[in-house]
C-alpha cells in the first residue's frame, strides 16, 4: 500500500494540494495533526482531506480551535490565529476536528501529533526524547509532527540514531523500531520554504520525502486580505 504522509497542513490549501499531485498516486492519506491555524482556509483544507478519505489525528492548533484547548501557551500570532480560525471554520470542519483522536494506529504504525507519551503537546526534537517515547509503543513504527523538521530518529542496539531526510533520497524501514517526522506541509521550519510530504510503500518498507513548490505569495496575499498576523504571512516565504 502506497500511503501518502502529511503533517501540518496549517489550513494551507495550495500547499496540501501541490503535496497531494506530487505524492500520487497513493492507497491512503495519513495525517498528524494541525490541519488547521496559522493558515488561511481551514475550511478548504478539511474539505480536501475528506475528498481523498485522510484519517489520523489532532493536533494542539485543532484542539485549541475547538475550545478543547487553552491556548494560554501560544504565542501572540499563535493564538490570535486559533480566534480567527474558530470564529471562522463551518459547523461540518468544526465536527470533523472534534472527531479526531489523539492517537490512532494503522497496520504496524502508531500516528500522534507530538509524541506516544504526550500526544498533543511533546515535541520529539532529540533522540533523548525519542528514546524515552519508544518504550511507549507498541508498533514498530511512529509517524509524528508538531515540530515541523522532516527527521527520523531509529533504535540502534542501546543507542537511538538521528538521520535527516534529504529530498528525494530514500529511507527503508529495515525492522528496526523508528519514530519518523514527514515535515510540514503548510508552514516549513527547517529553512525551506517549499511543501513537505512523505510517501511510504508499506510493502516494501520504501520512504521518500519530496519538497514541493508551491505558490507561496498567493497563500500570503490571502493571509492578509484576511487579516491574519503579519509574522505569519512573512515565515512562508523563507521557511520558519
Ligand atoms: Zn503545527
Amino acid at each position: 500500500m502506497r500511503v501518502a504522509v502529511l503533517s501540518d497542513i496549517h489550513a494551507n490549501l495550495p500547499a496540501l494540494n501541490a503535496v497531494l499531485e506530487a505524492l500520487a498516486p497513493f492507497d491512503a492519506v495519513w495525517q498528524l495533526g494541525d490541519v488547521v491555524g496559522y493558515g488561511p482556509q481551514p475550511d478548504e483544507v478539511v474539505t480536501r482531506l475528506r475528498e481523498v478519505g485522510a484519517t489520523g489525528v489532532r493536533g494542539n492548533h485543532d484542539a485549541a480551535a475547538i475550545g478543547e484547548l487553552s491556548t494560554d501557551t501560544f504565542n501572540d500570532e499563535a493564538r490570535a490565529a486559533v480566534e480567527w480560525t474558530a470564529e471562522r471554520i463551518s459547523p461540518s470542519t468544526r465536527a470533523w476536528l472534534e472527531a479526531l483522536p489523539d492517537r490512532t494506529s494503522e497496520a504496524d504504525f502508531t500516528l500522534v501529533h507530538g509524541s506516544p507519551r504526550d500526544p498533543v503537546w511533546e515535541y520529539i526534537a532529540s533522540p533523548s526524547v525519542a528514546r524515552a517515547n519508544l518504550v511507549h509503543l507498541d508498533t514498530r513504527h511512529c509517524l509524528v509532527g508538531h515540530t515541523h523538521i522532516p527527521l527520523v530518529f531509529r533504535r540502534d542496539g542501546e543507542r537511538v540514531e538521528t538521520i535527516t531526510p534529504l529530498d528525494g533520497e530514500p529511507f527503508v524501514f529495515d525492522g528496526r523500531s523508528v519514530i519518523l517526522n514527514p515535515g510540514s506541509v503548510g508552514q516549513p521550519r527547517d529553512g525551506d520554504p517549499r511543501a513537505c510530504g512523505v510517501l511510504i510503500d508499506t510493502a516494501s518498507g520504501e520512504v521518500a520525502w519530496h519538497r514541493v513548490v508551491y505558490p507561496v505569495a498567493e497563500v500570503q496575499a490571502l493571509m492578509e486580505s484576511v487579516g491574519l498576523p503579519q509574522r505569519l504571512v512573512e515565515r512562508l516565504a523563507y521557511g520558519w
